[in-house]
């Protein structure tokens, strides 16, 4: 039996066929054209899958489900995305549109908890009851996995961990409308705009010599780990006060679900123990009335393949 999951992204659309040990044995990408209208992209969607299928000469009766992740609030049973600002989708039946081209089982579900859901079955968290994958990525995404199942909530929009607010007074402005989100001051595009305000009072910090150009507008994430790690003083600064405000977030969440892991994911889990060693100091540091910490925290291990392998095998934990 093999599996195919989709990555529904705004700009590009990824199919990968995942076979029963959980590998991405063949893969196909397309562009979204998210200006056109569901029914379009939808036919190309499933126009991917049978070229995937044709690749490794599978046929509809040997693919136990089709999985999309999407961003936006998706239903998994009915196979609808009910929103998603990044693609015009609204209440949208893709599982009724793509089985007008393709016989086989359809689902969808909110990417994030896909990529959780890959990195419970096959990853970082593999074997753990309880788990909360964190993304630290453009924004600070998430999914909450609980023995085995994702937690959707009541109204299929939980697990938008990173915004939860850190700082009450006088927050920074966040893009779901409310100030002082953890994703202001946890994601990597946080990070740069740190590294950037650090090195604009420091200009000899090595973590514009090592940005491309030297310029500030080039620095990421690795830029300023690879300063630190060569002895950077500004670079060290800016990614203690960094790995603080992401352990603020995750005591937090460890407060109030107390998860047997966490799992750090997103362009950041690249980083491995030098971000997870330091985040787990910290949240020992913070942890209530100084008990010892419990909860494992972990790099995500499936890099961008999660999300595929997630949304695949979604199908068999509804
Ligand atoms: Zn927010």
């Amino acid at each position: 039996m093999y599996y195919l999951g989709v990555d529904l992204g705004g700009t590009t659309i990824k199919v990968g066929l995942v076979n029963e040990s959980y590998q991405i044995i063949q893969s196909v990408s397309g562009p979204t054209g998210r200006e056109r209208s569901f029914e379009e992209v939808l036919k190309d969607m499933a126009m991917l899958c049978k070229e995937v299928m044709q690749m490794e000469g599978i046929t509809e009766k040997e693919i136990h489900s089709i999985g999309i992740g999407s961003p936006g609030i998706a239903s998994p049973n009915e196979g609808v995305i009910l929103s998603s600002s990044n693609l015009n989708f609204d209440h949208v039946n893709v599982r009724h549109e793509i089985q007008k081209y393709i016989d086989a089982d359809v689902y969808v579900e909110n990417d994030a908890n896909c990529a959780a859901l890959g990195e419970v079955i096959c990853g970082a968290a593999k074997g753990e009851d309880n788990v909360i994958v964190v993304t630290l990525g453009t924004g600070v995404g998430g999914g909450i996995v609980n023995r085995g199942k994702i937690n959707r909530g009541s109204f299929f929009g939980a697990g938008e961990i990173g915004h939860q607010v850190i700082c009450y007074d006088n927050g920074l402005k966040c893009g779901c409308g409310r100030k002082g989100c953890w994703e202001q001051y946890a994601s990597a595009t946080a990070l740069i705009r740190q590294a950037q305000a650090a090195v604009e009072a420091h200009p000899e910090s090595k973590i514009l010599e090592l940005a491309k150009e030297g310029k500030a507008e080039n620095i990421n994430a690795k830029v300023v780990f690879d300063a630190a790690q060569a002895g950077d003083q500004v670079a060290d600064d800016v990614l203690q006060g960094y790995f603080k405000y992401i352990a603020c977030g995750v005591t937090n969440l460890i407060n109030i679900l107390e998860p047997s892991m966490i799992v750090l994911g997103g362009g950041m889990s690249a980083q491995k123990e030098y971000l997870t060693n330091p985040v787990t100091k910290y949240v020992q540091e913070e942890m209530y009335g100084g008990l010892s910490l419990k909860t494992k925290i972990k790099a995500a291990t499936l890099g961008n393949d999660a999300g595929i392998i997630g949304a695949a095998l979604l199908g068999t934990t509804l």
